[in-house]
């Protein structure tokens, strides 16, 4: 058998003991006779499934009680619309940062069902800072206030909340969830696709503050409608079960072998800082993000000829680092270290850079 690194942005590898749980469970799940992707999602096993999905969710994000969580579909660029049709209900308005192309996203989408107002972008250098704020440009009324807490594309994450006040924060998470803790009563509502940390993709997870369900405008698809999903436990429908299950065993990983998010921040943080150090060092190779703002997921770099990243994204594939070409938006390489991504595949891959420069340089 062979693995290779794969340093896709998403979707991402999967820690391996959770890939051999699933194969060893495959054909009969805990003496049901059944797979998990058999099941119907209306049986009492698969209700055990999905209920301790979420009680170890709630358990290892610390949610407060007053957050529902919902296991939907449709991935994070549903809840681009999701988002405003539930939450654009007020004023009508919400404000946006603009940090890269899913802000953008999120935001263009908004702004087809209210008035989006983007407080501060950072276009001007390719996406690669976070804007500072002045709070005296927010608006004030604003039914939520949207960011993207980690560019996927980019490499930024916010390292400090903007203060928005009584106005609700709501964050894009596909790329740093799990990574490291999140003090989610700082927000309204945080949503991510499950195909960068959580597990396969198919599944999209919402957290919301009770009090902002409810409110959707009259012509909201009932399949839209965060009310629907919550007053049904995700169960209006057939959820994407076997996507749960596996999250449920990320989960249970994240919680038993590592040790819970501080420790998953530790590693997370202690990995990053093997490729930032020799970055930081190399005379070839360059990350693209100001040091502050530096995402410990998504590593962008360059060497300054497209040539040379060209032929070092090959002969990477060859040595079996794969998936490490940057998106076609900003070009050069990009790594990006999720949860799931070894130590060892980062100093196996800064080896491997340290030969190409001494070759290329
Ligand atoms: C991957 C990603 C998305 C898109 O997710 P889909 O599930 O493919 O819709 C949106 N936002 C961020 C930050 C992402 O990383």
């Amino acid at each position: 058998m062979k693995r290779v690194y794969n340093f896709s942005a998403g979707p991402s590898m999967l820690p391996e003991k959770v890939l051999r749980t699933a194969a060893d469970e495959m054909l009969d799940y805990h003496g049901s006779g059944q797979s998990v992707m058999e099941m119907s999602h209306r049986s009492k096993v698969y209700d055990g499934i999905i209920k301790e999905t979420e009680s170890l969710l709630r358990e290892v994000m610390n949610i407060p009680d007053n957050y529902k969580v919902l296991f939907l579909q449709g991935g994070a660029s549903s809840q681009f619309a999701m988002v405003p049709l539930n939450l654009m209900t007020g004023s009508g308005k919400a404000d946006f940062v603009l940090t890269g192309q899913w802000a953008t996203k999120a935001y263009k989408e908004a702004a087809r069902y209210g008035e989006a107002n983007v407080v501060a972008s950072s276009k001007d250098k390719t996406f690669s800072y976070i804007p500072k704020l002045d709070p005296s440009t927010f608006t004030k009324d604003a039914d939520y206030f949207h960011i993207c807490l980690n560019n996927t594309i980019y490499g930024t994450k916010w390292n400090t909340l903007p203060e928005t006040g009584n106005v609700p924060l709501v964050a894009d998470i596909s790329s740093c969830i799990l990574s490291e803790p999140i003090d989610v009563s700082r927000f309204g509502l945080l949503y991510a696709g499950a195909q960068k940390n959580m597990g396969p993709a198919g599944l999209t997870v919402v957290i919301i503050r009770e009090d902002l369900i409810g409110h959707a405008k009259d012509f909201t698809p009932t399949m839209f409608n965060y009310q629907t999903h919550a007053d049904n436990d995700s169960m209006f429908n057939t959820p994407p079960c076997y996507a749960i299950y596996i999250c449920k065993l990320v989960l249970d990983w994240i919680k038993n072998d590592i040790g819970g998010l501080e420790k998953m921040k530790e590693f997370n943080e202690k990995k990053a800082k093997i490729l930032y150090d020799f970055l930081d060092s190399s005379k070839l190779f360059k990350g693209t993000v100001v040091p502050e703002d530096r995402s410990l997921m998504n590593i962008p770099f360059v060497t300054g000829s497209e040539e040379l990243d060209a032929k070092f994204v090959k002969e990477a594939a060859a040595h079996d680092f794969v998936n490490i070409k940057g998106h076609r938006s900003v070009g050069g390489m990009r790594a990006s270290v999720y949860n799931a991504m070894p130590i060892e595949g980062v100093e196996k891959l800064v080896a491997f850079m340290k030969e190409f420069e001494a070759a290329n340089l």
